[in-house]
């Protein structure tokens, strides 16, 4: 799986370049680990105080798309809530690239 092959590399500097990023995205979209809907699109009533999209979110966390830890000083990531409990989390080019590849039709 893409995920193993990520982890197998010793690489500690910049990570994943984009085309990984994008790879890894289809393969989630395939295997539906990964939304392609933003969490507030989502038709159902949310609890009080319910916060769908994070900004800044996901710090100490590892990324939902590449799998590498969001440093707890990043900018710009994002943490998604799904009203059925659902998080994910993202870089912030991680995130933008999610936003690309999801309005992409399935192949
Ligand atoms: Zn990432």
């Amino acid at each position: 799986m893409v995920r193993r092959a990520y982890r197998a590399r010793p690489r500690r500097r910049r990570r994943v370049n984009d085309d990984q990023v994008r790879e890894a995205l289809r393969e989630a979209f395939r295997t539906f680990s990964l939304p392609r809907m933003m969490p507030m699109l989502h038709p159902v009533p949310k609890p009080d105080r319910f916060e769908a999209i994070t900004i800044n979110g996901g710090r100490s966390r590892l990324c939902s798309v590449c799998r590498e830890l969001i440093p707890t000083t990043a900018e710009g990531s994002f943490q998604f809530t799904y009203p059925d409990g659902r998080v994910f989390t993202f870089h912030d080019r991680c995130e933008q690239l999610w936003q690309e590849e999801r309005h992409q039709v399935r192949r």
